[in-house]
Protein backbone atom coordinates (compact mmCIF):
# COMPACT_ATOMS: atom_id res chain seq x y z
CA UNK A 1 0.00 0.00 0.00
CA UNK A 2 1.48 3.52 -0.96
CA UNK A 3 0.15 6.61 0.97
CA UNK A 4 0.15 9.83 -0.51
CA UNK A 5 3.52 11.60 0.63
CA UNK A 6 1.85 14.46 0.90
CA UNK A 7 -2.17 13.37 2.09
CA UNK A 8 -4.68 16.37 2.17
CA UNK A 9 -8.05 14.98 1.95
CA UNK A 10 -10.59 17.52 1.50
CA UNK A 11 -14.21 17.06 2.69
CA UNK A 12 -16.54 15.34 0.36
CA UNK A 13 -19.38 17.22 1.04
CA UNK A 14 -17.76 20.66 1.45
CA UNK A 15 -14.87 20.91 -0.87
CA UNK A 16 -14.22 24.61 -0.33
CA UNK A 17 -12.97 23.88 3.27
CA UNK A 18 -8.85 24.09 3.51
CA UNK A 19 -7.40 20.43 3.72
CA UNK A 20 -5.95 18.52 6.74
CA UNK A 21 -2.68 18.25 6.68
CA UNK A 22 -1.20 15.00 7.84
CA UNK A 23 1.43 15.11 10.69
CA UNK A 24 2.41 12.27 12.18
CA UNK A 25 1.48 8.41 11.62
CA UNK A 26 -0.44 6.99 14.88
CA UNK A 27 -0.74 3.21 13.63
CA UNK A 28 -1.60 0.95 11.39
CA UNK A 29 -3.80 -2.11 11.01
CA UNK A 30 -5.34 -4.50 8.56
CA UNK A 31 -8.19 -2.18 7.20
CA UNK A 32 -6.03 0.98 7.09
CA UNK A 33 -3.84 3.31 8.65
CA UNK A 34 -4.24 6.30 11.30
CA UNK A 35 -2.42 9.63 11.34
CA UNK A 36 -3.00 13.07 13.47
CA UNK A 37 -3.71 15.64 11.15
CA UNK A 38 -4.82 19.20 11.71
CA UNK A 39 -6.75 22.35 9.98
CA UNK A 40 -5.33 25.47 11.92
CA UNK A 41 -6.69 24.72 15.35
CA UNK A 42 -8.79 21.82 15.00
CA UNK A 43 -6.42 18.54 15.33
CA UNK A 44 -8.49 14.72 14.70
CA UNK A 45 -7.39 11.39 13.54
CA UNK A 46 -7.56 10.33 10.45
CA UNK A 47 -7.78 6.61 9.68
CA UNK A 48 -6.80 5.93 5.80
CA UNK A 49 -8.45 2.73 4.18
CA UNK A 50 -6.54 0.57 2.44
CA UNK A 51 -7.80 -0.39 -1.21
CA UNK A 52 -11.01 -3.09 -0.28
CA UNK A 53 -13.11 -4.71 -2.79
CA UNK A 54 -15.53 -3.56 0.45
CA UNK A 55 -14.83 0.15 0.21
CA UNK A 56 -17.84 1.28 -0.68
CA UNK A 57 -20.17 -0.57 1.83
CA UNK A 58 -17.50 0.81 4.53
CA UNK A 59 -17.76 4.15 3.42
CA UNK A 60 -21.69 4.28 3.63
CA UNK A 61 -21.42 2.46 7.04
CA UNK A 62 -19.12 5.12 7.89
CA UNK A 63 -21.12 7.83 6.73
CA UNK A 64 -24.55 6.01 8.59
CA UNK A 65 -22.22 6.51 11.63
CA UNK A 66 -21.27 9.77 11.46
CA UNK A 67 -25.26 11.49 10.76
CA UNK A 68 -25.49 10.37 14.52
CA UNK A 69 -24.36 12.73 17.30
CA UNK A 70 -21.65 10.91 19.48
CA UNK A 71 -24.37 8.27 21.96
CA UNK A 72 -21.62 8.04 24.40
CA UNK A 73 -18.37 9.28 25.71
CA UNK A 74 -16.74 6.67 25.74
CA UNK A 75 -16.47 6.47 21.87
CA UNK A 76 -14.25 8.34 19.13
CA UNK A 77 -17.30 8.82 17.02
CA UNK A 78 -16.67 8.63 13.18
CA UNK A 79 -16.77 12.58 12.52
CA UNK A 80 -16.92 12.92 8.05
CA UNK A 81 -15.44 10.38 5.83
CA UNK A 82 -12.69 12.25 3.41
CA UNK A 83 -11.31 11.61 0.21
CA UNK A 84 -8.34 12.60 -1.92
CA UNK A 85 -8.90 15.41 -4.36
CA UNK A 86 -8.93 12.00 -6.89
CA UNK A 87 -12.11 10.87 -4.72
CA UNK A 88 -10.41 7.09 -5.66
CA UNK A 89 -9.43 6.85 -1.86
CA UNK A 90 -11.14 7.59 1.23
CA UNK A 91 -10.72 8.27 5.41
CA UNK A 92 -12.44 9.12 8.49
CA UNK A 93 -12.14 11.99 10.47
CA UNK A 94 -12.35 11.25 14.48
CA UNK A 95 -11.49 12.88 17.83
CA UNK A 96 -7.83 12.23 18.72
CA UNK A 97 -7.06 9.37 21.34
CA UNK A 98 -5.60 10.75 24.53
CA UNK A 99 -2.27 9.45 25.47
CA UNK A 100 -3.10 8.59 28.86
CA UNK A 101 -5.43 5.58 27.26
CA UNK A 102 -3.74 2.56 26.81
CA UNK A 103 -5.33 -0.68 24.58
CA UNK A 104 -6.53 -3.49 26.27
CA UNK A 105 -5.13 -5.77 23.61
CA UNK A 106 -1.62 -4.73 25.22
CA UNK A 107 -2.36 -5.10 28.60
CA UNK A 108 -3.78 -8.52 27.99
CA UNK A 109 -0.22 -9.34 26.76
CA UNK A 110 1.43 -8.13 29.50
CA UNK A 111 -0.66 -11.11 31.75
CA UNK A 112 -2.72 -9.90 34.65
CA UNK A 113 0.57 -10.78 36.76
CA UNK A 114 1.73 -7.57 35.80
CA UNK A 115 1.84 -5.04 37.81
CA UNK A 116 1.18 -1.97 34.93
CA UNK A 117 -2.85 -3.94 34.65
CA UNK A 118 -5.50 -2.01 36.14
CA UNK A 119 -6.91 -2.50 39.49
CA UNK A 120 -10.33 -3.87 40.16
CA UNK A 121 -11.64 -0.64 40.98
CA UNK A 122 -10.64 0.68 37.70
CA UNK A 123 -11.80 -2.59 35.73
CA UNK A 124 -15.21 -2.31 37.30
CA UNK A 125 -15.88 1.29 36.19
CA UNK A 126 -14.53 0.91 32.39
CA UNK A 127 -16.35 -2.69 32.33
CA UNK A 128 -19.55 0.01 33.08
CA UNK A 129 -18.67 2.35 30.51
CA UNK A 130 -18.28 -0.60 27.91
CA UNK A 131 -21.35 -1.82 28.87
CA UNK A 132 -23.12 1.85 28.42
CA UNK A 133 -21.63 1.80 25.69
CA UNK A 134 -23.27 -1.21 24.58
CA UNK A 135 -26.56 0.36 25.64
CA UNK A 136 -25.89 3.40 23.83
CA UNK A 137 -25.50 1.72 19.91
CA UNK A 138 -28.12 -0.64 20.48
CA UNK A 139 -30.64 2.47 20.68
CA UNK A 140 -29.51 3.76 17.31
CA UNK A 141 -30.14 -0.07 15.78
CA UNK A 142 -26.36 -0.53 15.45
CA UNK A 143 -24.59 -3.61 16.38
CA UNK A 144 -21.16 -4.83 16.61
CA UNK A 145 -19.38 -6.54 13.63
CA UNK A 146 -15.92 -6.99 14.56
CA UNK A 147 -15.12 -5.77 17.92
CA UNK A 148 -11.82 -7.23 19.50
CA UNK A 149 -10.05 -5.98 22.54
CA UNK A 150 -7.94 -3.59 20.10
CA UNK A 151 -10.77 -1.47 19.99
CA UNK A 152 -10.59 -0.62 23.81
CA UNK A 153 -8.78 1.49 25.58
CA UNK A 154 -8.45 2.38 29.40
CA UNK A 155 -6.87 5.17 31.17
CA UNK A 156 -5.36 2.74 34.05
CA UNK A 157 -5.54 5.51 36.58
CA UNK A 158 -9.16 6.04 36.47
CA UNK A 159 -10.92 3.43 34.59
CA UNK A 160 -12.43 5.66 31.93
CA UNK A 161 -12.75 4.09 28.82
CA UNK A 162 -12.41 5.45 24.76
CA UNK A 163 -13.49 2.87 22.16
CA UNK A 164 -11.51 3.78 18.92
CA UNK A 165 -11.68 1.98 15.17
CA UNK A 166 -15.59 1.60 15.33
CA UNK A 167 -16.19 1.44 12.06
CA UNK A 168 -17.54 -2.62 12.21
CA UNK A 169 -20.44 -1.26 13.48
CA UNK A 170 -23.47 -1.54 11.81
CA UNK A 171 -26.88 -1.77 10.93
CA UNK A 172 -28.34 -4.13 13.25
CA UNK A 173 -29.71 -7.35 11.00
CA UNK A 174 -27.82 -6.40 8.42
CA UNK A 175 -27.25 -9.64 6.71
CA UNK A 176 -23.85 -8.88 4.73
CA UNK A 177 -21.72 -7.10 7.55
CA UNK A 178 -18.80 -5.16 5.79
CA UNK A 179 -16.28 -6.90 7.54
CA UNK A 180 -15.96 -10.51 8.97
CA UNK A 181 -16.65 -11.04 12.76
CA UNK A 182 -13.58 -11.81 14.85
CA UNK A 183 -14.26 -15.44 15.77
CA UNK A 184 -12.94 -14.64 19.53
CA UNK A 185 -15.30 -11.57 20.07
CA UNK A 186 -18.11 -12.96 18.15
CA UNK A 187 -21.40 -14.90 19.30
CA UNK A 188 -21.55 -18.79 17.57
CA UNK A 189 -25.11 -17.93 15.73
CA UNK A 190 -22.75 -14.97 13.56
CA UNK A 191 -19.56 -17.39 13.32
CA UNK A 192 -21.81 -20.00 12.06
CA UNK A 193 -23.35 -17.91 9.21
CA UNK A 194 -27.05 -18.63 11.27
CA UNK A 195 -27.83 -15.19 12.03
CA UNK A 196 -26.96 -11.27 10.88
CA UNK A 197 -25.17 -9.10 14.17
CA UNK A 198 -28.00 -7.78 16.44
CA UNK A 199 -28.49 -6.77 19.76
CA UNK A 200 -28.39 -10.55 21.03
CA UNK A 201 -25.18 -10.85 19.25
CA UNK A 202 -23.98 -7.86 20.77
CA UNK A 203 -24.87 -9.33 24.37
CA UNK A 204 -21.92 -12.32 23.56
CA UNK A 205 -19.53 -9.91 22.47
CA UNK A 206 -20.20 -7.90 25.02
CA UNK A 207 -19.99 -10.80 27.94
CA UNK A 208 -16.59 -11.91 26.52
CA UNK A 209 -14.76 -8.26 26.75
CA UNK A 210 -16.36 -8.00 30.03
CA UNK A 211 -14.19 -11.08 31.34
CA UNK A 212 -11.28 -10.21 29.44
CA UNK A 213 -11.63 -6.61 31.13
CA UNK A 214 -12.46 -7.87 34.43
CA UNK A 215 -9.71 -11.09 34.69
CA UNK A 216 -7.56 -10.45 32.33
CA UNK A 217 -7.57 -13.51 30.35
CA UNK A 218 -10.39 -14.30 27.61
CA UNK A 219 -12.51 -16.98 28.94
CA UNK A 220 -11.87 -19.98 26.32
CA UNK A 221 -8.08 -18.69 25.35
CA UNK A 222 -8.59 -20.99 22.85
CA UNK A 223 -11.76 -20.16 20.06
CA UNK A 224 -11.89 -23.96 19.02
CA UNK A 225 -13.31 -24.17 22.88
CA UNK A 226 -16.34 -22.27 22.57
CA UNK A 227 -17.72 -23.09 19.40
CA UNK A 228 -18.21 -26.68 18.69
CA UNK A 229 -21.02 -28.30 17.10
CA UNK A 230 -22.59 -29.46 20.65
CA UNK A 231 -23.00 -26.23 23.16
CA UNK A 232 -19.64 -25.94 25.27
CA UNK A 233 -19.98 -25.45 28.82
CA UNK A 234 -17.66 -23.05 30.85
CA UNK A 235 -16.49 -23.97 34.20
CA UNK A 236 -14.11 -21.86 36.12
CA UNK A 237 -12.87 -22.36 39.46
CA UNK A 238 -15.23 -21.98 42.61
CA UNK A 239 -14.20 -20.22 45.64
CA UNK A 240 -13.19 -22.94 47.48
CA UNK A 241 -11.30 -24.80 44.06
CA UNK A 242 -8.13 -24.69 42.93
CA UNK A 243 -7.75 -22.49 40.11
CA UNK A 244 -8.46 -24.31 36.74
CA UNK A 245 -6.11 -25.10 33.70
CA UNK A 246 -8.08 -22.04 32.49
CA UNK A 247 -5.94 -19.84 34.16
CA UNK A 248 -3.07 -21.30 34.31
CA UNK A 249 -0.60 -20.32 36.55
CA UNK A 250 -1.47 -16.75 37.04
CA UNK A 251 -2.80 -16.28 40.08
CA UNK A 252 -4.04 -12.92 39.71
CA UNK A 253 -6.52 -13.92 36.92
CA UNK A 254 -7.79 -16.56 39.40
CA UNK A 255 -7.86 -13.81 42.00
CA UNK A 256 -9.72 -11.79 40.10
CA UNK A 257 -12.29 -13.60 39.27
CA UNK A 258 -12.95 -14.68 42.86
CA UNK A 259 -13.03 -10.82 43.85
CA UNK A 260 -15.64 -10.29 41.34
CA UNK A 261 -19.40 -10.16 43.18
CA UNK A 262 -21.12 -14.37 43.01
CA UNK A 263 -23.91 -12.65 40.70
CA UNK A 264 -20.99 -11.83 38.19
CA UNK A 265 -19.63 -14.72 37.95
CA UNK A 266 -22.86 -16.55 37.57
CA UNK A 267 -23.86 -14.29 34.94
CA UNK A 268 -20.58 -15.08 33.12
CA UNK A 269 -21.20 -18.61 33.68
CA UNK A 270 -24.94 -18.56 32.32
CA UNK A 271 -23.58 -16.78 28.90
CA UNK A 272 -20.77 -19.00 28.52
CA UNK A 273 -23.29 -22.34 29.06
CA UNK A 274 -26.85 -21.55 28.03
CA UNK A 275 -25.89 -17.86 26.93
CA UNK A 276 -24.21 -19.97 23.75
CA UNK A 277 -26.81 -22.05 22.20
CA UNK A 278 -29.73 -19.40 23.02
CA UNK A 279 -29.31 -15.53 23.03
CA UNK A 280 -32.44 -15.22 24.67
CA UNK A 281 -31.01 -16.40 28.09
CA UNK A 282 -28.13 -13.91 27.84
CA UNK A 283 -27.85 -11.59 30.70
CA UNK A 284 -29.18 -8.28 29.08
CA UNK A 285 -27.39 -4.72 29.36
CA UNK A 286 -29.31 -3.05 31.98
CA UNK A 287 -28.37 -6.15 34.11
CA UNK A 288 -24.43 -5.90 33.95
CA UNK A 289 -24.74 -1.95 34.50
CA UNK A 290 -26.48 -2.93 37.56
CA UNK A 291 -24.38 -5.92 39.00
CA UNK A 292 -21.25 -4.16 37.82
CA UNK A 293 -22.29 -1.09 39.57
CA UNK A 294 -23.20 -2.98 42.68
CA UNK A 295 -19.73 -4.40 42.46
CA UNK A 296 -18.54 -1.03 42.68
CA UNK A 297 -19.59 -0.15 45.38
CA UNK A 298 -18.96 -3.75 47.41
CA UNK A 299 -15.14 -3.04 47.10
CA UNK A 300 -12.62 -3.04 49.94
CA UNK A 301 -9.14 -3.04 50.18
CA UNK A 302 -6.65 -5.42 51.53
CA UNK A 303 -5.05 -3.90 54.11
CA UNK A 304 -1.93 -6.29 53.58
CA UNK A 305 -1.31 -5.92 49.73
CA UNK A 306 -3.55 -3.56 48.40
CA UNK A 307 -5.68 -5.89 45.83
CA UNK A 308 -9.34 -4.81 46.01
CA UNK A 309 -12.13 -7.24 45.95
CA UNK A 310 -16.19 -7.38 46.74
CA UNK A 311 -17.63 -8.18 49.56
CA UNK A 312 -20.54 -10.84 48.61
CA UNK A 313 -23.01 -10.18 51.06
CA UNK A 314 -24.69 -6.71 50.26
CA UNK A 315 -27.03 -8.58 47.83
CA UNK A 316 -29.90 -7.84 49.98
CA UNK A 317 -31.65 -4.23 50.93
CA UNK A 318 -30.81 -1.76 52.74
CA UNK A 319 -32.01 -3.49 56.00
CA UNK A 320 -29.21 -6.17 56.19
CA UNK A 321 -26.95 -3.57 55.54
CA UNK A 322 -27.54 -2.43 59.19
CA UNK A 323 -26.42 -5.70 60.53
CA UNK A 324 -22.06 -6.49 61.07
CA UNK A 325 -21.01 -7.86 57.83
CA UNK A 326 -19.03 -10.76 57.44
CA UNK A 327 -15.38 -10.29 57.20
CA UNK A 328 -14.07 -10.96 53.40
CA UNK A 329 -10.96 -13.69 52.68
CA UNK A 330 -8.59 -11.90 50.65
CA UNK A 331 -8.52 -13.78 47.45
CA UNK A 332 -4.61 -13.12 47.21
CA UNK A 333 -3.45 -13.58 50.44
CA UNK A 334 -6.13 -15.32 51.72
CA UNK A 335 -6.22 -12.58 55.26
CA UNK A 336 -9.25 -11.23 57.02
CA UNK A 337 -10.75 -7.96 55.63
CA UNK A 338 -13.04 -6.48 57.43
CA UNK A 339 -15.45 -3.86 56.12
CA UNK A 340 -15.25 -0.52 57.52
CA UNK A 341 -17.97 2.26 57.17
CA UNK A 342 -21.04 1.99 54.37
CA UNK A 343 -23.70 4.46 53.07
CA UNK A 344 -26.78 3.90 52.50
CA UNK A 345 -28.43 5.75 49.84
CA UNK A 346 -31.42 5.85 50.12
CA UNK A 347 -33.47 7.75 46.77
CA UNK A 348 -36.21 9.41 47.45
CA UNK A 349 -36.74 10.95 43.45
CA UNK A 350 -39.42 8.25 42.52
CA UNK A 351 -41.99 7.50 45.53
CA UNK A 352 -43.91 5.55 43.39
CA UNK A 353 -41.65 3.05 42.40
CA UNK A 354 -38.22 3.75 44.86
CA UNK A 355 -35.38 1.73 43.72
CA UNK A 356 -33.65 -0.42 46.46
CA UNK A 357 -31.50 1.57 48.15
CA UNK A 358 -27.63 1.57 46.81
CA UNK A 359 -25.14 0.63 49.59
CA UNK A 360 -21.56 1.65 49.32
CA UNK A 361 -18.64 0.31 51.47
CA UNK A 362 -16.53 3.17 52.34
CA UNK A 363 -12.42 3.19 51.49
CA UNK A 364 -10.44 5.82 51.11
CA UNK A 365 -10.53 4.91 47.25
CA UNK A 366 -14.34 5.26 47.12
CA UNK A 367 -15.98 8.16 44.67
CA UNK A 368 -19.77 8.52 44.57
CA UNK A 369 -20.77 9.79 41.56
CA UNK A 370 -24.11 11.40 39.94
CA UNK A 371 -25.87 8.28 39.31
CA UNK A 372 -25.67 7.18 43.13
CA UNK A 373 -28.17 10.01 43.62
CA UNK A 374 -30.26 10.46 40.26
CA UNK A 375 -31.59 7.52 37.94
CA UNK A 376 -30.47 9.77 35.02
CA UNK A 377 -27.19 10.85 36.88
CA UNK A 378 -23.99 11.63 34.26
CA UNK A 379 -22.05 8.56 35.04
CA UNK A 380 -18.40 10.63 35.21
CA UNK A 381 -19.57 13.43 37.38
CA UNK A 382 -18.23 13.02 40.99
CA UNK A 383 -20.32 14.10 43.30
CA UNK A 384 -18.68 13.25 46.56
CA UNK A 385 -15.31 11.64 47.69
CA UNK A 386 -14.05 10.05 50.71
CA UNK A 387 -10.69 10.41 52.08
CA UNK A 388 -8.65 9.30 55.32
CA UNK A 389 -8.52 11.67 57.79
CA UNK A 390 -4.88 13.50 58.10
CA UNK A 391 -3.87 12.48 61.60
CA UNK A 392 -6.58 9.14 62.63
CA UNK A 393 -6.58 7.26 59.21
CA UNK A 394 -8.97 4.81 60.10
CA UNK A 395 -11.51 7.50 60.05
CA UNK A 396 -13.18 8.74 56.65
CA UNK A 397 -14.47 11.67 55.89
CA UNK A 398 -16.70 13.08 52.74
CA UNK A 399 -15.54 15.57 50.74
CA UNK A 400 -18.66 17.40 48.85
CA UNK A 401 -16.76 18.15 44.82
CA UNK A 402 -20.73 18.87 43.56
CA UNK A 403 -21.56 22.08 43.06
CA UNK A 404 -24.62 21.91 45.49
CA UNK A 405 -24.64 21.94 49.62
CA UNK A 406 -25.48 18.86 51.41
CA UNK A 407 -27.71 19.13 54.57
CA UNK A 408 -26.36 16.55 57.65
CA UNK A 409 -28.78 15.73 60.64
CA UNK A 410 -26.15 13.96 63.23
CA UNK A 411 -27.14 11.09 65.48
CA UNK A 412 -28.45 13.77 68.18
CA UNK A 413 -30.21 15.56 65.81
CA UNK A 414 -27.84 18.30 65.66
CA UNK A 415 -27.89 19.88 62.21
CA UNK A 416 -25.79 20.99 60.08
CA UNK A 417 -24.45 22.00 56.14
CA UNK A 418 -21.33 20.94 54.53
CA UNK A 419 -20.51 23.31 51.30
CA UNK A 420 -18.82 22.42 48.19
CA UNK A 421 -15.44 21.88 48.65
CA UNK A 422 -15.83 20.79 52.21
CA UNK A 423 -15.72 17.80 54.03
CA UNK A 424 -18.25 16.10 56.94
CA UNK A 425 -16.31 13.39 59.28
CA UNK A 426 -18.49 10.42 59.23
CA UNK A 427 -20.09 9.59 62.27
CA UNK A 428 -22.60 6.68 62.91
CA UNK A 429 -26.29 7.14 62.46
CA UNK A 430 -25.68 10.62 60.34
CA UNK A 431 -28.09 11.13 57.53
CA UNK A 432 -26.78 13.19 54.85
CA UNK A 433 -29.00 14.64 52.04
CA UNK A 434 -27.08 14.75 48.89
CA UNK A 435 -29.83 16.24 45.72
CA UNK A 436 -32.96 14.22 46.42
CA UNK A 437 -31.54 11.43 48.41
CA UNK A 438 -30.84 10.42 51.99
CA UNK A 439 -27.79 8.71 53.04
CA UNK A 440 -27.12 6.90 56.10
CA UNK A 441 -24.08 6.51 57.30
CA UNK A 442 -22.74 3.48 59.29
CA UNK A 443 -19.33 3.76 61.09
CA UNK A 444 -17.46 0.99 62.49
CA UNK A 445 -15.84 3.55 64.71
ZN1 LIG B 1 -4.50 -9.52 50.78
Amino acid sequence: MNYPTDLQPVPASTEACPPWQREAPLGAGGTGAVFRVRRGEEVRALKWYHPNPRAQDIQAALAHLAQFPMPSSSFLWPLEVVHEASLTDFGCLMPLREGRFRSLSDLMQNRPTSASYPAMRQLLRAAAELTQAFEAIHLLNLAWCDFSTGNVFIDPATGELQLCDIDGLCPAENLKPHFHPDPRFAAPELIEGHAPPSSDSDLFTLALALFCLLVGRHPMENPQLIFPTDAPRFHPPGDSAAPSELFGESRQAAARWKALTSSLREAFQLEFSNGVPDPQSRPSTKFWLSELRKASDQLIDCPTDGFASCVDTLIASGVEATTELAPRLCPICNREILPGARLVIDRQLNKENPPSPTIVLLTPETKLYQYHFSRDGEPREIVAQAQAHPNRPRTLGLRNVGNRSWKVVLSEGTEKQVDPGFVLELTDGAVVTIGDSNCHVYSNQ
